[in-house]
Order: structure tokens, then sequence, then C-alpha cells
């Protein structure tokens, strides 16, 4: 187990409970009726799971009201515990929060080599031996770094002339070291696991490198110098370094 909202938690005579149809069960919920338990409780284990504790003759509503009145938490616990869960491989959609874009993933014609295109405006259609995942994890995030590349350039090059810099190149990779950096050369290099960041994250990334033209550094005078651009760039920082969570977990797999 790794979290549970209430921390006394009655352990003996669990019986199990059927409160959800089996589609329910299946995604790994239970509810368990015990003895000793004088109020309901919930526990998220590490495989996603969640259960449900609660003394005995709850009535069904009252279950279901709890579980919504705890539900952000639960879904917050589960993402942590088992990422996969909610990133699953083939995705149903992508959503590029940085671009404000929402793609659709379809799948079709589940023979031959595992193969990605776009059909349509905003849709992906994702074709061919699904378990291929390695390839389909390699398409995937090659089609990230061509739409970031396509979709940061000019937001780059304005915010460049605004800072009255004026970088050499764009590079788009996609990597689980670092956001962004900034070469002697003048060349910005920046992370394609941006577009699942706010673009006011995005944003910012783009004005911490570029600074780099004029400060190679992280001095007091690169911080001012990013500052004058993004004052609220501190609190925009911290949100990076939790920024991966918002990054589909199959992208490193
Ligand atoms: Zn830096």
């Amino acid at each position: 187990m790794i979290a549970s909202v209430h921390d006394r938690l009655p352990e003996s005579r669990l019986r199990q409970l059927q409160l959800w149809g089996p589609d329910a069960s299946e995604h790994g919920w239970s509810v368990r009726q015990s003895a000793r338990a004088r109020r309901l409780s919930v526990r998220v284990f590490r495989n996603g799971g969640v259960e449900i504790v609660v003394p005995p003759r709850t009535p069904p509503r009252r279950v279901s009201e709890f579980v919504s009145e705890h539900r952000q938490w639960i879904e917050r616990q589960r993402r942590r515990a088992a990422p996969a869960l909610h990133w699953p491989l083939p995705p149903d959609s992508l959503t590029l929060t940085a671009i404000g874009e929402q793609w659709r993933c379809s799948t079709a014609a589940r023979t031959g080599r595992v193969g990605l295109r776009e059909i349509a405006a905003f849709e992906l259609q994702i074709s061919g031996a699904l378990d291929e995942r390695d390839r389909l994890r390699r398409l995937l995030a090659n089609w990230l770094i061509e739409r970031a590349r396509l979709r940061f350039e000019q937001p780059l090059r304005a915010l460049a002339t605004q800072l009255g810099l004026a970088p050499t190149r764009l590079q788009v990779r996609c990597q689980r070291s670092r956001w962004g950096s900034c070469s002697r050369r003048g060349t910005i290099s920046l992370n394609a696991c941006l577009l699942f960041q706010s673009p006011e994250v995005l944003r910012y990334l783009m004005i911490h490198e570029l600074s780099h033209l004029r400060h190679m550094n992280h001095s007091a005078r690169f911080w001012a110098e990013v500052a004058r651009h993004e004052p609220g760039w501190k609190a925009l920082d911290r949100e990076l370094l939790h920024g991966w969570r918002r990054v589909p977990s199959w992208i490193f797999r």
C-alpha cells in the first residue's frame, strides 16, 4: 500500500462486497466490509488497485458518495502508483497542452508492421501489430518531435526578436535528462516532452534558453535577465520539476 485517506485501517475479518459490476472490479476496484471499521476508508495499492473498506451495513449509496468525495485524491494516487494504467499504449489520444492541441488516436488493420500516420486534422491512425511496442513508442516519439519542431519554431523566433536575440537554430529532441539547452554556437535545444506542459511553462523555458545566449551560466545576472521577461519564472521553474508526471510514461520505456 502506498497511501490511504485515513491512517487507522481495520485489518481483520474483511468481507468482499459486490457493489460495482464486473467491469469495475476488472479495473482493480474493490469494496470490503470490515466488522471493525468505524468509518469508510480507501487504500491505493502499488499496482493501481483501489480498496474501499466500509463498516458493516454501509449502504451502497454512501460508498458511492465516499468515492466521489475522494475521487481526485484516488486518481492522483493511482497515477503515482501505476502510470501505465493512465498512459495506455497505443494511446487513445494525445493532449499537447503547450500548443493547445488534442489528437485522437485510432487503430486499424492489425496486420503487418506497426505504423503511424496522420489521417486527418488532429487524428492519428496506428496500424499493424500493436505488440511491436518499442517500434510504436519510437514512431510516436518521432511524431512528437516533428510536431514540436513545427510548432515551437515560430514562438521561439518571436520571443527571440522581443528579447533582441538571434538563435542560429532550433533543435528538438526527446530525452529524459533535460528540458532544454543552449549551445555556444547559438543552437537552442528543446525537449519534445514540453508539448505536455502548460503554455506558460513552454514560454518560460524558451526565455530561459534564449537568455543563455547572453549569459552562458546560471549567475544572478542570468536570472535577472530571465526575470525581466518572465517575473513568475520561479513558480514556472518549479512546475517543470514535476513536469515529467505529465509526460506519457510509454515515451521512455
Ligand atoms: Zn539554464
